[in-house]
């Protein structure tokens, strides 16, 4: 699903040029649940903004789901990036004005989907992530842990085959982080590729995939269990 060779992603401000990613390879399977850790500053946001199509790398090759997307100008990148990626953020990037349902819809709206279409859609997520009770809440009305849930049926509600948490429970309680890992899991369980990006080896130790980045290289990759 996922083929990545030689990948290098050098930020340049001004005169100072910062090797954030450094020849990295790797391949990912269908239906894999890998967690990407590393310290501060190894290059982990970088590797999701590069997996995810929300940026291109400096040099080396990416294929998506057999497609080249590494040359990929930003609408092109943007179109597949909304039919085969989900996200999910630390800080969870709801829109705080719009209630869960409607932050839900709002991916769908981007496709152009009819609203009863996309209503009953966000519904049915909201409810796959136990939020059914929650439809009407705005951000601030709800705790992090169920703000995260938001984040998390907003992001399979375009039904994408590829998840990818970066930090997914960086900003929760030990339960609440734990009520992620599960849902991930499921998800994961259902059959879709799972990508979590974490600083926190006990969340990594989850997955059934560790790999490890420091200076932007790979260190170590090990299926676990
Ligand atoms: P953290 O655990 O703190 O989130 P990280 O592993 O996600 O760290 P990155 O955000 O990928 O690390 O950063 C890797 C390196 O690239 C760092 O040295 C950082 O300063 C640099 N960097 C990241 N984004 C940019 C940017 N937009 N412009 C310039 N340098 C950047
Ligand atoms: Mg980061």
């Amino acid at each position: 699903m996922i083929h990545i060779e030689n990948m290098t992603k050098i930020y340049r401000m001004g005169k100072v040029e910062v090797r954030a990613l450094d020849g990295v390879s790797i391949d990912i399977e269908e239906g894999e649940f890998v967690a990407i850790t590393g310290p501060s500053g190894s290059g982990k946001s970088t590797f999701m903004h590069l997996l995810g199509c929300l940026d291109t790398p400096t040099s080396g090759t990416y294929i998506l789901n057999g497609s080249e997307v590494s040359k990929l100008r930003q609408d092109k990148l943007a179109e597949i990036r909304n039919k085969e990626i989900g996200f999910v953020f630390q800080e969870f990037n709801l829109l705080p004005r719009l209630t869960a349902l409607e932050n839900v819809e709002l991916p769908l709206i981007y496709r152009g989907m009819p609203v009863h279409e996309r209503r009953q859609r966000a519904m049915d997520a909201l409810e796959k992530v136990g939020l059914a009770n929650r439809l009407n809440h705005r951000p601030t009305e709800m705790s992090g842990g169920q703000q995260q849930r938001v984040a998390i049926a907003r992001a399979l509600v375009g039904d994408p085959n590829i998840i990818l948490a970066d930090e997914p429970t960086g900003n929760l309680d030990s339960r609440s982080a734990h009520e992620v890992m599960d849902m991930l899991k499921d998800l994961n369980s259902a059959g879709r590729t799972v990508i979590l990006i974490t600083h926190d080896m006990s969340i990594a130790s989850e997955a059934k995939r560790i790999v490890r980045i420091l200076d932007g290289r790979i260190l170590s990759d090990e299926v676990v269990s």
